[in-house]
């Protein structure tokens, strides 16, 4: 399907990110990895997912919540490539406290990871895009782009921005034969999700049990984590060429979560 194509999956190396770029090979793109780790284990990633597929797969650990690093990743995937087909933007971190004890560096990181690392992957890669007259740009955006949760104040402002965004450049390049979505998940079971069910639980005043079946199952009508293959999937269909009409798009891939 993607034979010929490259894939840029940042934040890669775990998780909705992984699962995607596991995806994207199996049919038969090129992948750039990124994403942080342990460097064998990235490896053997990189080397399972080239053998596996027949695809060329490197790896760029650039720390994308800075400017610099951004540029020089998408440099590297332009000079060897040529161009990057599907762009998908995935990175992204979480933080849950009250505004008010919020941490200032927290609220910096994560916009400079969750929003405007988008902005630079995105300007960047364009140029390439427009001149092979098709690309597809797939941003990993989150229910929380469409309603907020309490103690989530920077990643909701974030997600929110990127539902903006989308919309934005997808108007800007759609007579390009480009196309830019955001896909909007529901909870899925990664380490992002793991990570903050201590600082609920303290935030809520209520135990990690709780977290899991009151707060995130409670959000989703289906009771169920969504799963990181119908992510993968629904990110395969977007930047297949059956996805060519649907461009500026907030879909949510969420249990019913958005529909309440
Ligand atoms: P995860 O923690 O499993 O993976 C995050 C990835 O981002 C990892 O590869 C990590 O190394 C990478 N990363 C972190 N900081 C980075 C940086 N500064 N530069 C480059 N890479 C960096 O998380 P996940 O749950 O797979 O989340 C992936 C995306 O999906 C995020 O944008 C998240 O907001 C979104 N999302 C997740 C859920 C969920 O329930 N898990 C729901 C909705 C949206």
């Amino acid at each position: 399907m993607f034979k010929g194509l490259t894939a840029l999956v940042t934040g890669s190396t775990s998780g909705i990110g992984l699962g995607i770029a596991t995806t994207l090979a199996a049919k038969g793109a090129n992948i750039v990895l990124n994403g942080f780790g342990d460097a064998p284990a990235i490896e053997s990633l990189r080397a399972k997912l080239a053998a596996e597929h027949g695809v060329t797969v490197r790896y760029d650990g650039a720390d994308l919540s800075k400017q610099e690093p951004i540029e020089r990743t998408i440099g590297r995937a332009l000079s060897e490539f040529g161009a990057i087909d599907i762009l998908v933007n995935n990175a992204g971190i979480q933080h849950v406290a009250p505004i008010d004890e919020f941490p200032v560096e927290k609220w910096n990181m994560i916009l400079a990871l969750n929003l405007t690392a988008s902005f630079h992957t995105i300007r960047l890669s364009l140029p390439a895009m427009k001149a092979k007259k098709r690309g597809r740009i797939i941003n990993i955006a989150s229910a929380h782009a469409l309603v907020a949760s309490p103690y989530k104040s920077a990643y909701v402002a974030a997600k929110h921005g990127i539902a903006g965004l989308t919309k934005t450049v997808a108007l800007e390049v759609a007579a390009q034969g480009i196309t830019m979505n955001a896909i909007c998940p529901g909870y899925v079971w990664t380490p992002l999700v793991e990570k903050q069910i201590p600082a609920t639980a303290k935030a809520r005043g209520i135990t990690e049990e709780q977290v899991i079946s009151d707060v995130l199952l409670h959000a989703q009508p289906t009771r169920q984590f969504v799963q990181v293959d119908e992510v993968a999937a629904l990110t395969a269909f977007l930047a297949s060429d059956a996805g060519a009409s649907i461009t500026g798009a907030i879909i949510p891939i969420d249990g019913g979560w958005t529909a309440q």
